[in-house]
């Protein structure tokens, strides 16, 4: 496969009625971090531009970038933040609660990172298995006592999985659902994988907050469909299966949990479902001026906070950045923020440590860097975990030090 191919069909419904809605210009892929020795290289930018189908309301990346260059070395690693371990926790035992596991069940989790929600599943008893193609995480994951099969998910490995361990209980995929373009594929390895009264499980973020909150960040080249009830409520039903619960979460800004099972299976179909398609009816989801509407307020949200960091640079404040997610290189490139705003990037996952960021070539190194260099102040690029960050750096706020908030609305706390 080529570096980059453009999607000129919706991913769920098939339609070609793709309405550009969101164009973020050309940025490196998001997590493609560089080593010191690469900064002399030259970086692969492909396009970053969103496309609304106004046949099914589906929200999609119009370019798919190789998974190869994506997901085969994954710097994130899941466990490095105690938020997301805490997350995981919670998700697992609701959902060994909610399903009536029992000790011995099968859970089989596509894109499972290092094993941050299958660890809590295997202390509660659960069998599990990882499948995730980053084969440095997967070792570890591995290693660590969670085994992971260094694959990306389809047909053929869910029919080895089914073959040698028998059918899952639970299957989740949670961001991961977003990442994979044939969800065809993953849909009928699901159904070759699922006992028949088992339970699909994902968890991605949610276009109402997405909209709503204004969170345009969470667009990069990993992240190629946005979630929506509505539209996904029919692709499922066009594979023979059914949506049955969904709950809202708090991570990512705002995220659904949803349920999913065979047509025929025993589970009761909550009203939830009806309840968010209606919510999404009501919010306009599926009337493209939603989406023409949020563009204008990111471009808004851009302005005031270069504005904003153009007056700090002028009256000659240091700036550093707190946290290099995904999301913040999609924040530095569409806000064209670089080194001479931003001196230093401060991380607290050590794998971090001692690389540039993609693109703009912003050193990342550890947390403790705050309280020697001393910033004016500190970008919060990872706006999702600002709460916790700044109870974590009080002392840095009582020794004189101020927060900005980049996102939906630029402020200094
Ligand atoms: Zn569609």
């Amino acid at each position: 496969m080529e570096k980059v191919k453009k999607l000129d069909f919706c991913r769920l419904c098939k339609s070609k009625n793709l309405e550009k809605v969101l164009d973020l210009g050309k940025t490196p892929p998001a997590n493609s971090f560089l080593k010191k020795s690469q900064l002399k290289d030259k970086e692969d930018f492909f396009p970053l531009v969103v496309n609304f189908c106004t046949d099914c309301g589906q929200l999609q990346l119009g370019h798919i970038v190789n998974p190869e260059i994506l997901f085969r070395h994954y710097v994130w690693v899941s466990s490095t933040s105690s938020v997301t371990v805490r997350h995981f926790e919670e998700y697992a035992n609701s959902v060994f609660k909610k399903i009536k596991l029992k000790k011995g069940d099968l859970v089989v989790e596509p894109g499972s990172n290092d094993g941050v929600l299958l660890k809590p599943f295997k202390n509660l008893g659960a069998n599990v298995l990882g499948v995730d193609p980053a084969r440095n995480v997967a070792t570890r994951a591995t290693k660590g006592g969670i085994p992971t099969l260094p694959h990306f998910f389809s047909l053929k490995i869910a029919k080895q999985i089914a073959k040698k361990y028998g059918r899952a209980k639970v299957i989740t995929a949670n961001n991961c659902f977003a990442h994979i373009h044939d969800l065809d594929e993953v849909v009928n390895g699901v159904k070759e994988l699922l006992d028949k009264e088992g339970t699909f499980v994902i968890e991605a973020p949610y276009n109402i907050d997405f909209l709503e909150k204004n969170l345009f960040d969470i667009v990069y080249h990993e992240h190629l469909s946005y979630i929506a009830i509505n539209p996904l409520d029919k692709f499922f039903y066009s594979h023979g299966m059914r949506i049955f619960d969904v709950v809202k979460r708090d991570v990512h800004g705002g995220s659904v949990r949803i349920f999913v099972k065979f047509g025929d299976a025993k589970h009761h179909i909550n009203k939830s479902v009806q309840e968010f398609i209606d919510r999404e009816k009501k919010k306009n989801l599926s009337d493209v001026f939603i989406y023409k509407k949020f563009a204008k307020k990111v471009q808004k949200n851009k302005l005031e906070l270069v504005k904003l960091l153009k007056k700090l640079k002028k009256e000659k404040k240091t700036i550093a950045g707190y946290g290099a997610p995904a999301k913040s290189t999609t924040l530095l490139h569409y806000f064209d923020i670089g080194k001479d705003t931003i001196d230093f990037i401060v991380d607290d996952s050590r794998f971090k440590h001692g690389l540039f960021t993609p693109g703009k070539h912003i050193s990342i190194v550890p947390t403790e860097q705050l309280y020697i260099r001393k910033p004016d102040y500190v970008l919060i690029l990872a706006w999702n975990f600002a709460e916790s960050i700044m109870k974590m750096h009080k002392k840095y706020k009582d020794d004189g030090g101020k927060f900005i908030i980049p996102v939906p609305v630029s402020r200094i706390i």
